[in-house]
């Protein structure tokens, strides 16, 4: 068995590091931040030092995917979580599509509401519990490598370790799982090898998020949409622990008005309101101090292969060191977890003694597996970018696959197949592909298209939004 040096201990990091310690392996993570999670969600909300994850009092919901990747394949950890206070909830059962109530097949779209701190709280645990050491305050500040060994790939370094805040450490692989911030471009130069080649999104969105707890542990609507998208704007209302719920709009990065705006509270509770339904969620008990922003959320990812050739051996980067994607659509876990299932895999096939055959079937893998997930979330970004650059000149967007996929939500809205169908592709649940292709849907969506072509996105014009926020 393999001693393996996991970077980060988030979430990505800490399920990569459970599924491989359950193999055998003998598991360190290292972890820049010095404190551990606390054990009470709340005293975690209002004092957990994290600058590691600057995400983590914003809006977040895992799809049900990674839900049910959780139970399979980490058993145990789901029952901790919701005895910690997570929440079950259904994807399904919030839209007020849905009319015929819940089947029993459709537990399939459940998911766990939950702050994030609650979550990384319970895994840590589970991690220590697996025999997996964290180690934190100790912060990766480059690789060490020697020349590579096998031929044909002599010219690619395999890394030997890492060298850290507190001294060099030996490993038989390193993973990176340092998040959308990750420096391994910049290691990697350090060590003589050019650098994995990068595809980023040139322009993205920003959210503004606020937390709030209901008076009476409810939330204030049985039936809303997860995700709303108005021209200008998006609002999510997202559910988690303990009777409190999340409200984020979003953006384009680039809509500095906009920007200078809903950092302030009245304004951004403006915002809110302009989403039929919004104004009870504002009643709930604040969380969040102002305004929490992050801009800046695009696409971005990055191969170690040059073709087909590795760069470097001896290391692999996992979840958002590999690739991010835009949060609206909340693919980071799910992507996360399959993408430590798919390193956990190619382990068991070539150990760490063929370093070569690991690494190219790990980005054989990542590429057929993960991939297509990843251009999926670009094509979203680009035309939700462009319909809000349409509606902000005041004219509609159009182009075919936009114009589908709206007319697809908006079926979503009529029919519960559609609306199955739909949010399958969009949990990433198994047999999505064949629900959308479906011969009746598909017709179904080709006549409500000429409904989609007539018309601008719900939601005011962006010169009302601005008049409305202005306050
Ligand atoms: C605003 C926002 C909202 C999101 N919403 C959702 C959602 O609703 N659903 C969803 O599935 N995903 C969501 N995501 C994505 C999700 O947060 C990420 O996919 C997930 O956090 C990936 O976790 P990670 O462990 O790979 O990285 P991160 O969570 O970024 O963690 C990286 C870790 O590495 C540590 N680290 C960094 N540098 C070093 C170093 N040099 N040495 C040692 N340690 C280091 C950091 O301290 C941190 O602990 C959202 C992301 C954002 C930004």
């Amino acid at each position: 068995m393999a001693s393996i040096v996991v970077l980060g201990a988030a979430l990505g990091g800490l399920q990569t590091a459970l599924l491989l310690a359950d193999d055998g392996h003998q598991v360190t993570v290292l972890e820049r931040d010095p404190h551990p999670p606390p054990s009470d969600p709340d005293v975690a909300w209002a004092r957990w030092h994290r600058p590691g994850i600057p995400q983590l009092r914003l809006t977040h919901l895992p799809l049900a995917r990674w839900l049910q990747l959780t139970e399979a394949q980490l058993p145990g950890l789901v029952g901790q979580m919701t005895a910690a206070g997570a929440v079950r909830m259904n994807a399904l059962a919030p839209e007020p599509g849905l009319r015929d109530g819940l089947l029993a097949a459709d537990a399939r779209f459940d998911t766990l509401a939950a702050r994030r701190c609650l979550l990384e709280y319970v895994t840590t645990r589970a991690a220590e519990a697996g025999g997996v050491r964290i180690e934190r305050g100790v912060a990766c500040r480059g690789l060490r490598s020697r020349p590579g060994r096998s031929a044909p790939h002599s010219r690619a370094p395999h890394v030997t370790g890492v060298e850290t805040s507190t001294g060099p450490r030996a490993a038989d692989l390193v993973v990176d799982c340092t998040g959308r911030r990750s420096p391994l471009p910049s290691w990697l130069r350090d060590i003589g090898v050019p650098g994995p080649v990068e595809e980023a999104g040139r322009r993205g969105f920003t959210y503004y998020c606020r937390y709030f707890r209901s008076a009476d542990g409810a939330l204030p609507a049985s039936t809303f949409p997860l995700i709303e998208e108005h021209g200008s704007l998006g609002l999510l209302r997202i559910p988690a622990d303990h009777g409190t719920y999340s409200l984020g709009l979003i953006s384009r990065s680039d809509d500095h008005e906009l920007r200078r705006l809903l950092r302030h509270e009245r304004a951004w509770s403006a915002a809110v309101r302009l989403f039929p339904g919004a104004d009870a969620w504002l009643e709930g008990g604040s969380l969040t101090e102002g305004v929490r922003i992050m801009a800046g959320l695009t696409d971005r990812k990055r191969t170690l292969y040059d073709a087909e050739v590795p760069l470097v051996t001896g290391l692999v980067a996992v979840g958002d060191a590999w690739a991010v994607t835009v949060p609206s659509i909340g693919r980071g876990l799910a992507i996360s977890l399959q993408h430590s299932l798919i390193l956990r895999d190619v382990l068991r096939k070539h150990g760490t003694g063929d370093p070569v055959g690991l690494v190219a079937a790990f980005g054989r893998a990542t590429r057929e597996g993960l991939e297509p997930v990843y251009w999926q979330s670009t094509s979203y970004t680009r035309h939700r970018l462009a319909e809000m650059d349409a509606h902000a000149a005041g004219h509609p967007y159009r182009h075919p696959d936009w114009d589908r996929a709206r007319a697809l939500t908006l079926l979503a809205g009529r029919d519960p197949d559609a609306l199955r169908a739909e949010r399958a592709g969009a949990h990433l649940l198994p047999g999505a592909g064949a629900e959308m292709s479906a011969p009746a849907l598909v017709e179904a969506v080709k006549r409500t298209m000429a409904e989609v072509e007539q018309g601008m996105p719900p939601g005011p014009a962006r010169a009302e939004v601005l008049d409305a926020v202005s306050v």
